[in-house]
Parts: structure tokens; C-alpha cells; sequence
């Protein structure tokens, strides 16, 4: 079946290729179509996923999968939460948005934190009945950066049961763990269920 995937952002899109294909999904990104993604106006990330799967159907009239995460600190009262692209900024880098994350995390010795992935589907923009899954993976927060792999919060992720960050993840061993890979299962589930 083919979807459009209504991100821009290069590693969501490089993770999601991976876990679809091989179920059988034709994915292309709003790049592929030259589009930008729709403006993230909302405060939570159910709220934010659904504006960005029924823009992505609306421009492209493909069934759309959309994806909001983000990195939840509890000792930072929820933050970047819905605003972890833009934390440093409206045109932050990774860089920047990880080390503002240390900054604000200095005298923090509650380390937890979570990243939280709400997926959609919409079989068209005026679907009444999108199909809503989420994710979440437990990690926490080092004090410095380690690893290349990944993209965003993943050089400041640490995963105890590997022993490693996100960014030193083989990508199928993240794909198996992460927040959107288990929103990505349970997304598949709703829609076999359904047909
Ligand atoms: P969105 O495009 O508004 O959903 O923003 C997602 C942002 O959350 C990304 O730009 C990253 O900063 C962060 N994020 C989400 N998923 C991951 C992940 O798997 N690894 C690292 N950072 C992530």
C-alpha cells in the first residue's frame, strides 16, 4: 500500500522505511513530493500528529502515516516535550536543542526521562476514525554526548539494558526498542484488526 509519511525530518523517515517495507508498505515523505510539513500548533502530541496526517492526505490525497514524538523530562517538568525540534529555537540544530538540554539540566540528579511517539493514520483527510497508537521508551539523560548514529536527543539517550545511547544503537536494535517502533507495531495491529 502506498502512504505518505507526513514528516520532513530525514531520521523519522529513515526509521519508519525501515520498520514498513518490509511489511509491505510503499512510503514516500513529503519531500519526495516537495511539500513542508503542516505547522505544529497544537499542545500535545495526539493533537499535533492528526494536524500532520490530515495535511499530509489533504495535499497528496494518499492515505497518510503521521508521527509526533518527543523527549519528556520529568525533572524538567515535561520538558521539550511537543516542543523538543524547537527547544533551542524555531530553527535549532540537534546541537543546539541537546545543549540547551544539558544546560537546563545541570544541577538535575534525576536523570529519567522518556521519549513518547504518538502515531496516526488517516485513509484521507476527512477519515472520521483515524487509526491513534503510542509508544514510549525509558531511558536517561547523560551529561555529555556519545555516539554519531541516530538523530536528535539519541547522543544523550542512555539505554541500560544495552549499555549504550541511542546514537551507538544499531538501527534494527532501536527499530526493536524505541518509542515509534513500538507505536509503529501497534499502529499495524489497529489497521489488521480493522480490515
Ligand atoms: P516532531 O517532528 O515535532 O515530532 O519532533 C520530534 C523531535 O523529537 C525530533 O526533532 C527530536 O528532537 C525528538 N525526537 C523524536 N524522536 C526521537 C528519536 O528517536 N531520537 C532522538 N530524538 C527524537
Amino acid at each position: 500500500m502506498k502512504v505518505i509519511f507526513a514528516s520532513g525530518n530525514a531520521g523519522k523517515v529513515a526509521e519508519m522505511q525501515q520498520l514498513l517495507t518490509p511489511v509491505g508498505f510503499e512510503l514516500t515523505s513529503l519531500q519526495d513530493f516537495g511539500l513542508a510539513g503542516a505547522e505544529e500548533t497544537a499542545t500535545t502530541f495526539v493533537e499535533n500528529a492528526l494536524i500532520k496526517c490530515r495535511a499530509a492526505a489533504h495535499q497528496t490525497g494518499l492515505p497518510a502515516i503521521a508521527d509526533d514524538s518527543g523527549l519528556v523530562v520529568p525533572a524538567l517538568h515535561g520538558e521539550p516535550g511537543v516542543y523538543s525540534a524547537r527547544y533551542a529555537g524555531a530553527d535549532a540544530s540537534d546541537a543546539d536543542n541537546n545543549a540547551k538540554l544539558l544546560t537546563q539540566m545541570a544541577q538535575c540528579t534525576d536523570r529519567n526521562a522518556f521519549f513518547l511517539c504518538c502515531m496516526t493514520y488517516m485513509r484521507s483527510a476527512t477519515d472520521p476514525t483515524p487509526i491513534i497508537a503510542f509508544g514510549r521508551w525509558h531511558g536517561e539523560i547523560l551529561r555529555e554526548p556519545q555516539g554519531t548514529g541516530g538523530f536528535g536527543y539519541d547522543p544523550l539517550f542512555f539505554v541500560k539494558a544495552h549499555n549504550a545511547t541511542a546514537a551507538e544503537l544499531p538501527a534494527d536494535i532501536k527499530n526493536q526498542m524505541s518509542h515509534r517502533g513500538m507505536a509503529c507495531r501497534a499502529l499495524l495491529a489497529q489497521l489488521q484488526d480493522r480490515s
